[in-house]
This record gives C-alpha cells, structure tokens and sequence, in this order.
C-alpha cells in the first residue's frame, strides 16, 4: 500500500517501474479526500495539476533526470510562494494572492521531479504553536483527532503523520518544523540558518526563520534537506556552501559519540513522562557506546523571553508591506492612512496584531536599548554558550517539546504556557544551528519527540547522528491513521 512506503522506498519504486508517478499521485490526492475533512491539513489542493505533474514527471524518471526523490510528491506550508497556486499564510490578508513566481525551495523541487500536492495550514504568518491562529481552519493530530498537532507547521507535520503526503516542508522560526514533528511522531529537521534559501518564503523574522523538511524517516527527511539546500544568489543570507551531502548518513557509528545534555532542559519545565522517555532512551544509547555528559546552559532559560522580543520586532517591520497597496486585500477606509488601518485591523488576526505591537514598541525611542538591543546580546551569549560546549561534544541532545500534543482550545487562554513550549526549540534558531527532531517512544499513547542539535554547518553530521539514534532506538509506531492501513 503506497501510503506506507517511506518515500526513498517509493522513489526506488518509482526508479524500478515498480510503480507509476501517476499512481503514487492518486494514491496520494486519495488519501486526502478520505481524511481530510478529519485532519484539516490542506488549505489547497488543485487535484488536476498533481495529476498533471505527475505525468510529466515521469519523464524525468524514465530519463534518469530527476532527483533522489523523483515521482514522489510533497505538501507545503502555505507561507512557501508558489507561482499560480494560492499563498495565503493563513491569513485574511492574504487570502486571493497568487504569487506570480516560485520560492527557490519549489523550483528545486520542481526541477527535482517532485509533484506539489498542495499548500498546508499553519498558525497565521508562522506565528503560534498550535496552528489554532489560523484564520481558515483547525487541524487536528492524526493520534487524535482532538488534539493539537503543534505548530505552527501543523498542517505538513499532521499531513505526513496521517499518510495523506509522504514528505512536506515547513519553516521554523522558534521551532515550528521541530515541535509539530515531535507531537506528530515525525521527524522534522531545521538546517543550519542560511543552508537553504529563503527567497519566496513569507517573511516572519528573517534572522531565524529557516524551512526545513518534514518525514517519516530520517533517510527521507536527509534526502529531501539535500534536494532544496545550496547556495541561492537571490537570497542575500544564503551561505555559500554546497547543498547537503547525504552519501554518509548511513556511516556514522554511536561509538565513542559524546552528546551534551543541558540540565536546564531535563528541569521542572519539562513534563515527567517526556523525561521518562528521554531517560530511558539515553540508557539505550549508552548501550551503544554513547558518552553522555551533563552540563548547564544557563541561557538557554531566557531564550523565550529573547525570543519574544527579536521575532516580533523582525515581524513588526517585515510586516509593514501588507497594507493594501502594495500587498493585502485592501479594505477601503476613506483616505490612504484610513485604508490602512481598516486593511490591517481586518486582514490580520489576533495573535499577529499582538505580535506587531510588541514588535513596534520594543524598537520605539526610548526602549529599543532596554529590549532589542538587550535580547540581542542575550541571544549572543546564548550562542557562545552552546559554542564552548560544542567544542567538547559531538551534539546537544535534550527534549524537542516539553510536552504531548495538549487538546485544541486548551491553551488558548494561556498565552504564556503556549510561549513556554519553544523553550527547547528556540536555541537552535537563536545561533542558527541545525537541529532535528527524532520520535522516541510515547508518553500517554502520545508520540515523545528527542531533538539533537549540532554546531553551524554540522547538517550532515546531526542527519548521520539522528540516522543512528533511530536505528538504535525502539520504532515508535506509526500514527493509528497509517497503521489502520492495510499492508
Ligand atoms: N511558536 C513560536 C512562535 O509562536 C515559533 C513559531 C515558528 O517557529 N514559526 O513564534
């Protein structure tokens, strides 16, 4: 049964004539029809140009052109600029807009052989984590249909765990590749900031965002983080490096590996059956060979308090261009200072004009030195501190969420508890290290998410890493939606 295959499997289906592209795509715009009202994982599907994709990526197969996942299709978060396909963040603002070219990820992808399947729901403009900030829809875990898939990616981490795509991307800004993936029981990596381009990705708060690929194995995920990563001359941020190189992930050995494990993250915020499982996957390691050493990163408790103060003042100016002229659906007010706040006041939910105002005050005269500049050199120190402890181990290993999936509408009344589960996220994106999120076993029937996250650049080494813990460690089943599958 297709749903099943992991999508290198698929792809070698797909190399040996096994299987058509066209059929995967069915198979694929299939499980979709059936789930998704349930799931609520799509905003858009255009059923016709999968389909129509798909044949023509066939070519590339039958012609050897395409990439080490041709023929195999792929969901996107709604923020990724797609070129005649709706792009919406999941705003009202942006509800309407076409964009009229492709982000660099897609165009790799198209040119990869890989069929879009669609664009996915997420919090509005990325920001939330528990995609309940959408303005459209809700989508639900696929563990459970009244829970929380995290977010703000929920919708591609809810589609691969539900079968209804084998792969998706995401963006990640405070974690919302890492921590969906973790309640989701995927697995979802964030590279290093500037390994892949951000050009035609929706801005939130351009010195942390970063997409990242979402799968049901590290392999996928790897192979897919190789097919969308590389320098990009239009992204002034894009590192000049190669794009990521897999052909070593299957060589690593957990001999001898030293992992770092932060105290601060083992604390009184994490939830006692995550720890458990953490605990009881680190005596696993051991096992193997793993050195596990304990250290303090005493910054890292203030990452959320940084945090909140950098992405909502990146997001106050990135912000600042929808406002009816230039992009947004213009609400008409009168004159052009009327238009825009009417646009604005409409277009945008809750959570993001929240975000915006934060943003704004934190740079005004007069307190941009007490909080922007101050959560800048917090966020420096932060990163020296993960630095020097880098220099000693091979990665930091600690929890990705803090907890299971929580029910939806459960912590919507406490913006502060729902702040509270980027703790273990935020680092990562603070001193642009890659980090990746691998399933460990279940809390409560839940899926427990262990994150590893290594220095700049060190993407191969953390996917060869994660590849080794995941073969190491016990199969964390798959969600009930894919294990009701029929093999
Ligand atoms: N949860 C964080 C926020 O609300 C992170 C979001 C993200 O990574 N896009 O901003």
């Amino acid at each position: 049964m297709i749903p099943l295959e992991s999508a290198a499997s698929l792809a070698r289906l797909l190399a040996d004539r096994k299987i058509s592209a066209a059929e995967v795509a069915d198979a694929y715009l299939g499980r979709i029809n059936e789930l998704d009202s349930k799931l609520g994982c799509f905003l858009a599907v255009d059923a016709d140009s999968v389909k129509a994709q798909a044949k023509a990526v066939q070519e590339k197969i039958d012609n050897k052109t395409g990439g080490p996942l041709a023929g195999v299709p792929i969901a996107l978060k709604d923020n990724i600029s797609t070129q005649g396909l709706e792009t919406t963040c999941a705003s009202k603002i942006l509800k309407g807009y076409v964009p009229p070219y492709d982000a660099t990820v897609v165009e790799r992808l198209k040119a990869a052989g890989m069929p879009i399947l669609g664009k996915t729901n997420m919090d509005e403009f990325a920001m939330g984590t528990s995609t309940e900030t959408s303005a459209f829809q809700k989508t639900t875990n696929p563990w459970d249909t009244e829970r929380s898939p995290g977010g703000s990616s929920g919708g591609s981490a809810a589609s691969v765990a539900g079968g209804l795509a084998p792969v998706s991307l995401g963006s990640d800004t405070g974690g919302s590749i890492r921590q969906p993936a973790s309640l989701c029981g995927v697995v979802g990596f964030k590279p290093t900031y500037g390994r892949v381009s951000r050009y035609g990705l929706v801005a939130f708060a351009s010195s942390l965002d970063q997409i990242g690929p979402f799968a049901r194995t590290v392999e996928d995920a790897a192979l897919l983080a190789a097919t969308i990563s590389g320098h990009d001359p239009m992204d002034g941020t894009s590192l000049p490096s190669k794009a990521i190189d897999v052909s070593g992930l299957k060589q690593g050995s957990l001999k001898g590996v030293k992992f770092a494990l932060p105290t601060e993250l083992f604390g009184d915020a994490i939830e006692d059956g995550v720890k458990e499982q953490l605990e009881a996957s680190i005596k696993l390691l051991e096992a193997e060979g793993v050195i596990f050493k304990r250290v303090s990163m005493p910054s890292v408790l203030y990452g959320v308090t940084t945090y909140y103060i950098i992405a909502p003042a990146e997001a106050s100016s990135n912000l600042a261009r929808f406002d009816g002229v230039r992009y947004g659906a213009l609400v008409e007010g009168g004159g052009h200072i009327e238009n825009f706040e009417k646009t604005r006041a409409h277009g945008f939910g809750r959570e993001v004009r929240t975000r915006i105002m934060i943003g704004t005050y934190a740079l005004s005269a007069g307190y941009y030195d007490a909080y922007y500049l101050r959560a800048t050199q917090v966020r420096t120190k932060m990163r020296m501190e993960v630095e020097a402890e880098l220099k000693d181990v091979d990665a930091v290993l600690c929890p990705t969420s803090p907890g299971v999936a929580f029910k939806i509408g459960e912590l919507l009344g406490d913006p502060l508890a729902l702040k509270m589960l980027d703790i273990c996220t935020i680092p990562a994106n603070m001193g642009g290290f890659p980090a990746i999120s691998v399933p460990c076993g279940l809390s409560q029937g839940l899926p427990v998410g262990l994150q590893i996250m290594g220095g700049t650049m060190a993407d191969e080494r953390v996917l060869q890493l994660a590849y080794a813990v995941e073969q190491a460690l016990p199969k964390t089943p798959a969600s009930p939606l894919l294990e009701g599958v029929a093999g």
